[in-house]
């Protein structure tokens, strides 16, 4: 797709007359509501676009967003990357992580970076695999 077509292609999505049209018929709708109605979107490239542009704002009252719990890779503050990064240069540590994970880049690199430079760096796809490695050495985790 060229990019003259994927400007067309948001254009349409970002035209004001239209959102507000739609707006509008939402909020009619939303009258017939005998409870207020939850919407949980579990994408964090979802929650983002959500935010960025502004449509809880653009709802009634009783047409409620709740941002879900997205992937890991896109929720996780840098931050945490940077204090598993520094944790698994130690000595005798076994740092676990979804796979997803390990190439997110942290202030010092991704844990992908501290596996090239001799981290022992282990990616799982599932909380069981974790546990398996975790049955023979001592476990820390978060976000499982
Ligand atoms: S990583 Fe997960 S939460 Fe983030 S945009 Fe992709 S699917 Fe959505």
């Amino acid at each position: 797709m060229s990019q003259l077509e994927l400007k067309n292609l948001y254009d349409d999505f970002r035209d004001g007359e239209t959102i507000k049209a739609y707006a509008k018929i939402i909020a009619q709708d939303a009258k017939k509501l005998e409870k207020p109605i939850n919407i949980m979107e579990v994408c964090g490239g979802h929650t983002h676009t959500i935010m960025k542009f502004g449509l809880p704002q653009l709802l009634p009252a009783n047409v409620n967003f709740i941002h879900g719990p997205g992937c890991p890779v896109c929720i996780m503050p840098k931050e945490r990357i940077d204090h598993a990064y520094v944790l698994s240069m130690q000595e005798n540590v076994i740092l676990v992580t979804l796979g997803d994970m390990i190439k997110v880049p942290g202030s010092n690199g991704s844990l992908q970076d501290a596996r090239a430079k001799g981290a022992d760096v282990r990616f799982v796809y599932s909380p069981m695999e974790c546990l398996k490695i975790a049955a023979d050495n001592k476990l820390f985790a978060i976000g499982f």
